[in-house]
């Protein structure tokens, strides 16, 4: 099981909005921030810098795209306060824990699958408890390779010692996350959880919550021998009539 972090365990979105309004007191700035981050993060997959610079450079631009000329010390500035927010607004989904719990009761690997750099990663999956649940970590700031490039997802099933047509990988974005891991042979999981979908695209299973997913492994996925790989030995789980 491979399990993207922002957003899909963690709600970064609303710790950014946060942190974005209590630093420049408007509301409204998200769309821009997400917009400028796709565009920045796009030229680090692209090879052309790496996160260090990446995080420098979004902040100057987005400052500038709202009228403040900042120079260097300012725009570091920024960004370590927002940071500093950011750092004690993560949050948990409230799904999360008792999707990764049932996850380790039922024996299945499971692995975290982040396009992010290594040390903000790493410390958020620290800070917040996450570390115990993953069998293996793929960063992309770390691997130099990110999603959806097919070679992410390979070196996960790699790490966890599966061929990819074994593993699922849920996310909550579309294109880098459910599109990226089903091209790559994966098992695909669109987690959407403000309810966009209007219909998947082939090959990609939606759920709208975390707390779907178990019935998903089980219904669409055991046949792959996710979820069954111990169970020949020691059920940790049964099935009857469709209910866990
Ligand atoms: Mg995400």
């Amino acid at each position: 099981m491979c399990l993207d972090i922002d957003d899909t365990l963690i709600d970064c979105t609303a710790a950014i909005r946060l942190s974005l309004s209590a630093l420049t007191g408007q509301n409204d700035l998200w769309p821009l921030w997400d917009l400028i981050t796709e565009e920045h993060v796009a030229l680090v997959v692209a090879g052309e810098i790496d996160y260090a610079i990446m995080h420098h450079k979004r902040t100057e631009c987005f400052l500038a795209e709202i009228g403040i000329l900042a120079d260097e010390e300012q725009v570091k500035g920024f960004e370590r306060r927002r940071r500093e927010i950011l750092t004690r607004s993560w949050q948990l989904f409230e799904d999360v824990l008792p999707c990764l719990e049932w996850l380790r009761a039922a024996g299945v690997l499971v692995a975290a699958v982040t396009n992010a750099s290594g040390a903000h990663q790493r410390k958020k999956i620290a800070d917040l408890g996450l570390a115990r649940f993953f069998d293996h970590v793929a960063i992309a700031g770390e691997l130099g390779v990110a999603k959806p490039d097919p070679a992410m997802f390979h070196s996960v099933c790699l790490g966890l010692g599966c061929d990819p047509a074994q593993a699922v990988h849920v996310g909550d974005k579309l294109d880098t996350d459910a599109i990226g891991a089903r091209d790559a042979g994966l098992g695909a999981v669109w987690l959407d959880r403000d309810g966009i979908a209007e219909r998947a695209p082939a090959g990609v299973h939606t759920i709208s919550g975390l707390d779907e997913l178990p019935e998903l492994l089980v219904s669409e996925f055991a046949k792959l021998g996710v979820p069954a790989q111990r169970a020949t030995e020691t059920p940790a789980f049964t099935v009857r009539n469709g209910v866990l």
